[in-house]
């Protein structure tokens, strides 16, 4: 019973610390997200200590009728969210959902047709060195060198020429909607199943500003933290009850052991919230926030030092900058932006001239800072602050003042000790 300081310091202090840099910083990974307080209680709770193997009512340990009330909540919620029939909440991970969602929906040696992670895919698609890459066998779309756009009439044309067994359409770093009915339109040409992986843009969706494709896929997989904000994990839906057998035997006993009882009830928590007013409004600023960034970086004195938007904007919550005619490189950005705490991640452009570890590129995304309360004003000022901090020449003491003002007016976790 004794606290985490005392019986800890080193790692209560890694906590305090860490609180303190997200409060500090303007968080723009594009995949990261601040829980609300709810989710950080679920999380930190008794429920960790629940072993509950199997499904709610059909368990392979006793004690579960708690857990199973949780499991049941966030399965209902999911689908209510969705509008999907079958909901499975216990993958890990959005990586554990994708290759449970393989494990159920191929076999090894099948051929999957997916965005290449050089693109904006990921890892989970077909990268080689991850289990997709080694177990099937991969065929990757690209996008088009002059637009950043994925060619649907590429897609197709692979698709008819490999024959895949399962398509994949989704995105790590991807600026636009994808076309989910034309996706089907090709896998259905090809007696193909259409695996929709929505891990980035599942709050879009559930926040009704992008399109779901939960009418078009056979499966769709994702992430809960990202744009929902939710715990860190994944979860599967369909609207078919033989594929919803076929995903629940994957994750268990397929791929997992026990499902992580807290992190279910922080999901279900996640998904409640994620039917209110104000997360829709939420996403509608994450979204507009985005726009505003696009079109800052879009301005002159941007495009005259090299730097353009791919895809010449976004529908979306990121925002994919192409520095390859800039005289700084993604690692040099992302360093210059962390020193006046603005924290992105460097991205590979398709075809980058220069190495993994440094790239061409930036992805800049919002909704941490949307959930942090920001609107058009504050996305304008950070919009401004990160033009300027990528011009030659910053004054980076007088940025970091700015991006200083905007954290202390929008206090994150504010009263929260760890
Ligand atoms: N799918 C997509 C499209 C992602 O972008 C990610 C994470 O970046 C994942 C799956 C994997 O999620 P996790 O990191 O939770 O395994």
């Amino acid at each position: 019973s004794a606290p985490l300081a005392e019986v800890d310091p080193e790692i209560a202090q890694v906590l305090d610390r860490e609180l303190a840099r997200q409060q500090g910083y303007l968080e723009m990974i594009a995949s990261e997200n601040f829980v609300p307080v709810s989710v950080l209680q679920s999380q930190g709770s008794v429920l960790t200590n629940k072993y509950a193997e199997g499904y709610p009512g059909r368990r392979y340990y006793g004690g579960c009728e708690e857990v199973d009330v949780a499991e049941e909540l966030a399965i209902a919620r999911a689908k209510d969210l969705f509008g999907a029939a079958y909901a499975n909440v216990q993958p890990h991970s959005g990586a554990t959902a994708n290759a449970a969602v393989l494990h159920a929906i191929a076999r090894p040696g099948d051929t999957l047709l997916g965005l290449s992670l050089d693109h904006g895919g990921h890892l989970t698609h077909g990268m080689k060195a991850n289990f997709s890459g080694r177990l099937y066998d991969i065929v990757a779309y690209g996008v088009d060198p002059e637009t950043s756009l994925i060619d649907m009439d590429e897609v197709r044309r692979l698709a008819l020429e490999h024959r895949p067994q399962v398509i994949i359409a989704g995105w790590s770093a991807y600026p636009r909607q994808l076309d989910f009915a034309r996706f089907r339109e090709i896998a259905d040409e090809v007696d193909a199943l259409l695996w929709v992986d929505m891990a980035h843009f599942a709050g879009l969706v559930a926040g009704g500003v992008h399109p779901s494709p939960v009418p078009h896929a056979h499966v769709v997989s994702s992430t809960v933290h990202k744009t929902i904000g939710g715990p860190r994990s994944g979860f599967i839906l369909t609207n078919d009850e033989a594929l919803a057998r076929k995903i629940n035997s994957a994750v268990f006993p397929g791929q997992q052991g026990g499902p992580l009882m807290h992190v279910i009830a922080a999901k279900a928590t996640a998904f409640k919230l994620a039917a209110t007013p104000e997360f829709r409004e939420r996403q509608q600023r994450t979204v507009r926030g985005a726009k505003i960034l696009a079109d800052r970086l879009a301005q002159r004195d941007v495009a005259d030092a090299g730097i353009s938007v791919r895809s010449a904007g976004t529908d979306v919550h990121l925002v994919l900058v192409d520095l390859r005619n800039a005289v700084i490189d993604g690692k040099q950005a992302e360093d210059l932006l962390h020193e006046i705490q603005i924290t992105v991640n460097r991205n590979a452009v398709p075809n980058d001239p220069r190495p993994p570890m440094v790239t061409s590129g930036l992805r800049i995304g919002t909704p941490a800072l949307a959930t942090r309360g920001f609107g058009d004003a504050e996305f304008a000022e950070v919009a401004d602050i990160i033009a300027l901090a990528l011009l030659p020449e910053p004054d980076v003491d007088a940025l970091r003042a700015r991006v200083a003002t905007l954290t202390e007016a929008f206090p994150l976790y504010p009263g929260l000790s760890q």
